[in-house]
C-alpha cells in the first residue's frame, strides 16, 4: 500500500478527534494537514483546537493556523510560528489575495518557511458572509500568480484546484514552480476533467496533493477510494498516483 497523506482536513465537526486518528491508522494515512478556520462554529477558535490536536498527535497532525487577511494584524504570523504551527490557512480575505497591503503577511510566512494554503475558487456560503462581505472572486486561482512571483521562496498551496477555475489554476501552476494545488473537496468531476486535459495546460502531477476536505472521518475514505480509482484512469502513471496520494506531500512537509 502506498503512503497516504491527506493535505486538507478540518477539525472533526463532532469533536471526536480520536475517531479521526483511528480512521487514519486504518487507512494508512500517515499525515494529515489540519486546517483551522479561526473563530467559526459556536465562536470556538479552531486555532486553539488544532494547536491542541497537533500537540497531542505530533506524528500524524500537521497544524495550519488561520489568519484573517486584512482583519488580523500581520504579526499574528510570528505568534503562530512560535506556537509551533507549520502552516497557515487563508480563506475569506478582506480584499483580493494579491493586494499590496497583504504582502507583510506573506513576507513573514516566507521568512518562517511556513506552508501557505489558500482556499481557491468558489467558497461555500457561511454565517460570516454578510459581516465580512465574502467574495469568491477575491480567491480566484490567478490571485496566487502575483504572490508566487513576488515571494518565490513561499510554498503556496491552492485548494480544490481552484474549482470551478481549474484550468486557470493549472496555468498558474505551470508558470510558477512554487505553486501546488490540492484536489480536495466534493467537486471531484470538475477537478478530474482538468487533470484529464493536461497536455493543453500542463497540470503537473508532481505538484498535485490528495486532500479530502473532511469534517468527519468517513469522508477521508470516500475521497481516497475515488481518487485511487480515478487517477490511473486519467492517465497518471503508478509513480504519479503514488506522488499525488502521499509522496508529493511528504516531500513538501519534509522541507519544513
Ligand atoms: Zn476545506
Amino acid at each position: 500500500m502506498s503512503v497516504i497523506v491527506d493535505f486538507h482536513i478540518h477539525y472533526p465537526r463532532d469533536m471526536q478527534l480520536e475517531a479521526l486518528v483511528r480512521t487514519c491508522e486504518n487507512l494508512g494515512v500517515v499525515k494529515v494537514c489540519m486546517l483551522s478556520l479561526g473563530k467559526w462554529r459556536n465562536n470556538v477558535n479552531e486555532n486553539t483546537l488544532v494547536e491542541r490536536a497537533m500537540k497531542e498527535y505530533p506524528d500524524l497532525i500537521v497544524g495550519f493556523a488561520y489568519v484573517a487577511l486584512g482583519r488580523d494584524p500581520p504579526d499574528i504570523v510570528d505568534e503562530f510560528h512560535s506556537r509551533g504551527f507549520r502552516g497557515i490557512k487563508l480563506i475569506d480575505p478582506a480584499k483580493p489575495y494579491d493586494v499590496d497591503e497583504f504582502f507583510d503577511y506573506y513576507e513573514r510566512m516566507e521568512d518562517y518557511n511556513l506552508l501557505t494554503l489558500f482556499h481557491t475558487g468558489i467558497v461555500a456560503r457561511s454565517a460570516r458572509d454578510r459581516e465580512w462581505r465574502v467574495s469568491s472572486e477575491f480567491m480566484r486561482p490567478v490571485r496566487l500568480d502575483r504572490i508566487a512571483r513576488v515571494f518565490p521562496k513561499l510554498r503556496i498551496i491552492g485548494a480544490h484546484l481552484g474549482h470551478p477555475w481549474c484550468d486557470e489554476a493549472a496555468v498558474v501552476m505551470m508558470h510558477n514552480p512554487n505553486v501546488y494545488f490540492d484536489i480536495s473537496g466534493g467537486h471531484t468531476f470538475w477537478v478530474a476533467l482538468a487533470i484529464r486535459r493536461r497536455g493543453r495546460y500542463d497540470v503537473d502531477p508532481a505538484r498535485l496533493l490528495f486532500g479530502s476536505d473532511a469534517f468527519s472521518p468517513g469522508v477521508i475514505e470516500r475521497m481516497l477510494r475515488f481518487w485511487e480509482v480515478a487517477l490511473p484512469q486519467l492517465g497518471l502513471s503508478k509513480e504519479e498516483v503514488a506522488g499525488v496520494l502521499g509522496k508529493n506531500a511528504l516531500k513538501l512537509l519534509g522541507g519544513t
